[in-house]
């Protein structure tokens, strides 16, 4: 990335992981003015309380792929059953103003880091399947159906989440929020943050 510009951020969780109550505080804090948040695109149906232009820009499939032709995603990626993608054009221009921070899955933070390699990426694990699980269900946006695919999705996701800069553990919402700002903030070195995740976690979540 070059000097000037300002700093990339990912963060990535399984479907259900707690990020988007976590990533709305984070934006309360004073320091955050100088973060701006990204908008994808999905061809996603919109859920209960999802905005244009401000949660994401809902497009069909068919404007998704002419996109895709136009080059005009920076990275785009298949999940659960829908694309998402992440505007090249509006990332590029808000970097030289703002640090970004941007919400996408794990094949999308792969892509991030090999364009932008000083991008630091975060991966938010839940404290076991079964609080994801609870989550899931308990948020009552999606359907049953829904729910079975990003629940097996998520295995795929937490067995990625090693290859991410820091592991934050989503065990206890006042905790978990401090160190996404220690980390966004402070920039923290990352191993204080992995030393809360065992392998023995990461075990359970697999298993
Ligand atoms: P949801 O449908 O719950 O809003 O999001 C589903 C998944 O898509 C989440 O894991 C989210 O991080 C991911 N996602 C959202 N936007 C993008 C994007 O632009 N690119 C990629 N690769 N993933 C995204």
């Amino acid at each position: 990335m070059n000097e000037n510009r300002h700093k990339l951020f990912i963060i990535s969780s399984p479907s259900g992981g707690g990020k988007t109550s976590l990533i709305k505080s984070l934006f309360k804090d004073p320091r955050a003015n100088s973060l701006w948040m990204s908008i994808s695109h999905t061809t996603r149906q919109k859920r209960k309380g999802d905005l244009e232009g401000k949660d994401y820009f809902f497009i069909d499939e068919k404007v998704f792929k002419k996109k895709i032709d136009k080059g005009d995603f920076l990275e785009y990626a298949k999940v659960f059953e829908n694309y998402y993608g992440t505007d090249k054009s509006l990332i590029n221009s808000k970097l030289n103003s703002h640090n970004v921070f941007l919400e996408i899955d794990w094949q999308g933070a792969k892509n991030i880091k090999k364009i932008f390699p000083d991008s630091l990426s975060i991966f938010l694990l839940p404290p076991s399947y079964e609080d994801l699980k609870y989550r899931l269900i308990k948020r009552g946006l999606d359907s049953e159906e829904s729910i079975i695919i990003r629940l097996a999705e998520a295995k795929l996701e937490i067995s990625k989440s090693l290859d991410s800069d820091y592991l934050v553990l989503n065990d206890d919402f006042a905790r978990a929020l401090e160190e996404l700002k220690t980390i966004i903030f402070q920039r923290e070195n990352p191993d204080i943050f992995k030393s809360r995740v065992s392998s023995e976690l990461i075990d359970n979540l697999l298993a």
